[in-house]
């Protein structure tokens, strides 16, 4: 079989065309379908296949192998039938726009700080890629304003197909060594770039880029970004957010940081001062067991802090073994103390007897027991 002829490379913007069956075989739980000429892009070089249909079938996957594009298809086509393919155009110009961006982003990283992309992926929602040296919080914002500013430029992208001795003289960034010959892909004078996927002709087309995060990786860089369309829904997603959070701390969009620092240092002083009321009722209730042998209390509706401050109260005042349970599930959280002492046999004693699990200091423990009334505690506290 022939090699099949790349109608996305002769025109990236082609959505439909016709073409011949060479081969139909099945693939799986479904077919694979190879034709004389196709629109299709397969997956490759970090880029996604095309979807879309060829005649009745659904193209469902495109991967090339020695030549041959083979579409995966979920119903057979007849060989040497003539067939209209339409490729799902809106996927396409989304890819195009996040692998064209890529190239302006990799371009500038590597003009400007000289880091290599050494990986690149488009998923479902984001791209990566990675590079290889770090860059800071400013170069980072410096390569999104270099990049958008190639957009904004309006820059032609072009591809050439370099003679062996014009490649000699071109100086490119290639991910890997190509065998055969190489597809080089320039976007003004920002990258020039050894690649066989689909680009926008104009850097315009792009739309805008959007480096999302940065974070360390493998000694490098891996940077996430949204492109055009991505870009968007990017924005539209993240303002729907911050209005739903304007909306409910009553603060303006821009100044809803401020008023969520505002409430979180609210909500700490709540919680000191619900800590200080509880102190003082803890205080008074470990009056109760002032010199006696044990403290076995059960108090609902109690934080494992506030249970660790209530048993530490109780510790001052009893001299034995002192408990706090709450309310937990089928079970109890809780807290076991002792104001000289070891409770640490006594709480792995509970533990195995009640399903339960936790530990701690000789002097303190915590946790909670998964299967036990309020009787089965009391029981166990009566029998040491
Ligand atoms: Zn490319």
């Amino acid at each position: 079989m022939n090699s099949t002829i790349k109608l996305y490379e002769e025109d990236v913007y082609r959505r439909d065309f016709c073409a011949t069956v060479l081969a139909c075989e099945p693939f799986g739980d479904a077919f694979r379908v190879a034709l004389d000429a196709t629109a299709f892009f397969p997956e490759g070089g970090g880029q996604p296949a095309d979807k879309g249909a060829l005649g009745e079938a659904r193209v469902t996957d495109v991967k090339e192998k020695d030549g041959i594009i083979w579409h995966t298809v979920t119903v057979p086509l007849r060989k040497g039938a003539c067939v209209q393919g339409d490729i799902d155009f809106t996927r396409r110009l989304d890819h195009m726009q996040q692998h064209s961006g890529e190239h302006i982003v990799s371009g500038i990283v590597h003009a400007q700080y000289g880091y290599n992309n050494v990986g690149f992926h488009i998923g479902d929602d984001t791209v990566t890629v990675d590079f290889s040296g770090v860059l800071t919080a400013d170069d980072i914002e410096n390569v999104e304003k270099s990049s958008n500013w190639i957009i904004w430029k309006n820059v032609s992208v072009n591809v050439t197909y370099p003679s062996p001795t014009e490649l000699s003289h071109l100086e490119y960034r290639s991910k890997k060594e190509i065998d055969g010959q190489v597809r080089i892909v320039s976007i003004g004078k920002t990258d020039v770039c050894a690649c066989c996927g689909t680009h926008v002709s104009r850097s315009s087309e792009v739309g805008i880029i959007k480096l999302i995060s940065a974070q360390s990786y493998k000694g490098g860089m891996r940077v996430t970004m949204v492109c055009g369309m991505r870009a968007l829904a990017d924005y539209e997603r993240k303002c729907k957010n911050v209005d739903a959070i304007s909306v409910q701390l009553s603060a303006k969009p821009d100044e809803t940081a401020a008023a969520v620092k505002r409430l979180a240092d609210e909500n700490i002083a709540l919680h000191a001062q619900l800590a200080a009321a509880e102190n003082k009722i803890f205080e008074k209730t470990a009056d109760e067991f002032a010199g006696k042998s044990r403290a076995v209390c059960f108090e609902d509706n109690l934080s494992p802090d506030s249970q660790r401050r209530m048993c530490l109260a109780l510790c001052e005042k009893c001299d034995g073994i002192c408990a706090v349970f709450s309310k937990k599930d089928d079970g109890y959280q809780y807290a076991i103390g002792i104001k000289s002492g070891d409770v640490r046999d006594t709480v792995k004693a509970l533990n195995a007897a009640h399903n339960g699990k936790g530990g701690g200091k000789p002097a303190l423990c915590q946790g909670s027991v998964a299967k036990a009334s309020r009787e089965d505690v009391e029981k166990f506290f009566e029998k040491i």
